[in-house]
């Protein structure tokens, strides 16, 4: 699902929207305040951009989503496969105010009108939300983070945690970058499952990282039907997408988010 807001673009997945308590979006780079080499709706304040800019954007996708700006609250991303909890105390730690949330690759939370935020260009963001249970998390999985299967071990401290049933777990696996595009040498590809690799007659590795992440979800006890891949590739659609690949050391960030409302 596409949704227009003044000139920003928002994409959403129709089998997180159909949860009543919860919102969510993944962003794009349409509209938004950054300008020069980064420009558009930038969200990640480590990649060169005028700090006030990105937290202007960080403005504009609050008041376009209903979000309360001031406790939107993101990690230290490092590819790593560490996830954290969530409380209110944390609220807009890593947007508004400083953190030390170091390394943090995952955020789960159970509290309400607190939305959770991972950035990404190309790597895999994954939202995940249990409303029985009235647990969400958002997930930063590259491909380190999909080799280390860092979505199941959000799966696992949402059951853990917060007697979560799997069963009732809804998921989004959002734009970034698709088989199409995730060329790779074989020291990348040699760490997923053949079935996740196609190798081209020019001896090029392609990796599925949407199906790799999809596994992992089915693996943790989600139903397929409950899962959905927007598949949408940030390389092909780099007009209105950031792409590592594409945009290199000019590349911004856009923002997976969710929250949960009561
Ligand atoms: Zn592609």
């Amino acid at each position: 699902m596409k949704i227009d807001i003044d000139e920003r673009v928002y994409l959403k997945s129709k089998v997180l929207d159909s949860v009543d308590s919860v919102k969510h979006c993944f962003t794009t780079k349409c509209g938004g305040v950054s300008s020069g080499k980064i420009s558009g709706l930038n969200l990640g304040f480590r990649c060169g951009d005028n700090p006030d800019s990105v937290t202007e954007n960080y403005r504009l996708v609050a008041k376009d989503m209903g979000f309360p700006f001031e406790r939107i609250t993101a990690g230290r991303q490092t590819h790593s496969a560490n996830i954290r909890i969530i409380t209110n105390e944390d609220a807009g730690k890593g947007v508004n105010r400083e953190s030390e949330m170091q390394d943090i690759d995952g955020l789960v939370t159970d509290v309400a009108n607190l939305p959770l935020v991972v950035f990404y260009a190309d790597c895999v963001p994954i939202l995940l939300a249990d409303e029985k249970a009235g647990v969400i998390a958002a997930v930063h999985s590259g491909w380190r983070g999909t080799v280390s299967e860092i979505a199941g071990k959000a799966v696992e401290i949402m059951k853990n945690e917060f007697s979560s049933r799997p069963e009732n777990i809804k998921a989004a696996i959002g734009p970034s970058i698709g088989k199409c595009c995730f060329e790779t040498g074989w020291e990348v590809a040699s760490q997923f499952d053949a079935a996740l690799v196609e190798e081209n007659d020019d001896g090029k590795f392609f990796v599925d990282l949407w199906e790799a992440n999809k596994m992992i979800l089915k693996k943790s006890g989600i139903k397929e039907e409950n899962i959905d891949v927007l598949e949408i590739c940030t390389v092909c659609n780099s007009d209105m997408l950031y792409s590592y690949r594409v945009h290199k050391d000019d590349t911004g960030r856009m923002g997976a988010f969710i929250m949960l409302e009561k």
